[in-house]
């Protein structure tokens, strides 16, 4: 590919990211330039339902009041400081989180895939440090069609191709196992097993929702054979599926819990892995962090969120809007769709690849007014911000109708 040299700085949004930008995604084409709540609007001044919210991120609709203050205020008090000195955001921040989700301590991050390495970290030191297993040869055991990130220790354990092809080397110390089947699980068991790492619902997959007790059965199975069950809720978080963690579902308690997206209530990449305090004392000063994880401006903007989290009863909102959301899916029974699942507001629509492809529908989607994003060729995703109301679920459903009606 040749790039010609003199590229207009004036050229559309759209050109300018061809031009500049890396080809590692393939937007949809819109060019959006403001958002409130649910609403999304485009460059035309066009209003779009937002039913994807920045893949679960924006769970707390775009520009919360709330949330926008805490970041303005805190950012003007103090935003960056490092961890190399203690803060009066930090504590507060780690103690709310730490209560509501019922963990005993949390180290900060940024991005979810970060709160994931972090907690290949705790896990494998754990291994060696209490479990006794030989430095090096701790191994983690994943369930296959897991999505944790995109760094090179995490695809390596991807069993997407896609994510995977050119990346290599990968890091060893990785057994995969068919995610949903407990007995595969407790097969893949070594003495030099230290963790097995779990999305409640897996996200990137298409929403593929385990059947029920499945982590139930998981937990009993890592508790008797001594091995940390980490939840990935990275996506599932935070009320997205109708409780505040996914594994509340099922009455589990992790040894290890990843938090992120949401947790940045939509405006800055915040993360965390929470842990058991037996779990998290194998970290001493030294042994890991980030220059920005746990920041002031992080830290009010974190702590705000949970705070409206819980005023605004979003995970009560979740799975009453999810249930109705699925009802009004499922009763379109349109031949297109060949299924429908998810959990509270974590909802994947199964598209006939005879009929379409999922990003055709996207695409149909967002002539209708509607934003959403296709993921793994067959599934649209409807996970949209927690704070949607009745008649923009009505809304969704009848332009997903248009939008089928216009491909057939
Ligand atoms: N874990 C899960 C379950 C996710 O769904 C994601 C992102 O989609 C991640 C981790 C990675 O998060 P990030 O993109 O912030 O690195």
């Amino acid at each position: 590919m040749t790039i010609e040299p003199g590229f207009p700085l004036a050229a559309s949004a759209i050109a300018q990211e061809e031009r500049y930008g890396a080809a590692n995604y393939l937007p949809l084409p819109v060019v959006l330039v403001r958002g409130e709540g649910v609403h999304l609007w485009d460059e035309d001044g066009r209003r779009l339902l937002d039913m994807m919210s920045a893949y679960s991120a924006v769970s707390f609709g775009h520009g919360h009041p709330k949330l926008v203050a805490a970041l303005i205020d805190q950012a003007r008090r103090l935003a960056v400081t490092s961890r190399a000195f203690h803060t009066d955001r930090l504590g507060p921040f780690l103690a709310r989180l730490c209560r509501l989700t019922g963990m005993d301590q949390a180290l900060p991050m940024n991005t979810g895939a970060e709160a994931v390495e972090t907690a290949l970290k705790a896990a494998r030191k754990w291994g060696h440090t209490v479990k006794g297993i030989a430095d090096g040869q701790a191994e983690v055991i994943v369930a296959r069609g897991n999505f944790a990130g995109r760094t090179t220790t995490i695809v390596g354990f991807s069993s997407e191709p896609q994510y995977r092809r050119g990346f290599g080397p990968f890091a060893p110390g990785f057994v995969s196992v068919d995610y949903g089947d407990p007995q595969a699980l407790e097969a893949a068991i070594t003495p030099n097993t230290c963790a097995f790492l779990v999305e409640p619902v897996q996200g990137e997959a298409g929403i593929v929702v385990p059947p029920a007790g499945y982590l139930k059965a998981v937990r009993e199975i890592c508790t008797r054979r001594g091995v940390l069950l980490i939840c990935d809720e990275v996506q599932t978080g935070l009320g997205r599926t109708g409780r505040v963690l996914a594994c509340q579902h099922e009455g589990v308690r992790p040894d290890g819990l990843t938090l992120g997206k949401a947790l940045g209530g939509g405006l800055l990449p915040v993360s965390a892995f929470l842990a058991s305090a037996e779990v998290m004392a194998v970290f001493q000063p030294g042994d890991h962090g980030s220059t920005f994880g746990g920041s002031p401006l992080a830290a009010a903007v974190g702590e705000a969120a949970l705070q409206v989290l819980v005023e605004e009863k979003l995970p009560e909102r979740a799975a009453a809007m999810g249930e109705a959301l699925l009802g009004k899916l499922r009763a379109l029974a349109r031949p297109a769709i060949t299924e429908v699942r998810g959990k509270g507001l974590l909802i994947g629509v199964e598209i006939d690849p005879a009929f379409a492809s999922a990003r055709q529908v996207c695409e149909a989607l967002l002539r209708e007014g509607v934003l959403s994003k296709d993921t793994h060729g067959t599934v649209v995703r409807f996970a949209p911000p927690l704070t949607i109301e009745p008649r923009h679920l009505d809304e969704a459903v009848a332009a997903l109708d248009r939008a089928l009606r216009s491909l057939a």
